[in-house]
C-alpha cells in the first residue's frame, strides 16, 4: 500500500487493557492515524489512562452511542469528539 494510505484500526472491543498497551505500543511505528474501540466498552473509564499510554490516538465506538455517552467520555477528561467514522 505505501506511506501514502491512511490506516485506522478497529480492536471491536477484543483486547484487554494491557494487551492494547502492549498492542498499540507495538504498532506505533506504523502511522496509524487511530484505534477503534481498543477496550471492552463497559471499560470506558480506563479510556483516559490508555490514551496516556497509547502512542496512536483513541476512537470511542460501541461505548459511544448517543449524546449522553458522548458528554460521560468528555467529562472524563482527555478525551476530544472526532469526525471520523
Ligand atoms: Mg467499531
Amino acid at each position: 500500500m505505501g506511506p501514502d494510505v491512511p490506516l485506522r484500526i478497529d480492536a471491536n472491543q477484543g483486547w484487554s487493557f494491557e494487551e492494547a498497551v502492549e498492542a498499540l505500543r507495538g504498532m506505533a511505528g506504523y502511522n496509524i492515524q487511530h484505534c477503534e474501540a481498543p477496550i471492552d466498552r463497559y471499560d470506558w473509564n480506563l479510556l483516559p489512562e490508555l490514551r496516556r499510554l497509547s502512542p496512536i490516538p483513541l476512537m470511542a465506538d460501541e461505548s459511544c452511542w448517543n449524546a449522553a455517552d458522548a458528554r460521560r467520555l468528555l467529562a472524563i477528561g482527555r478525551w476530544t469528539a472526532s469526525t471520523s467514522s
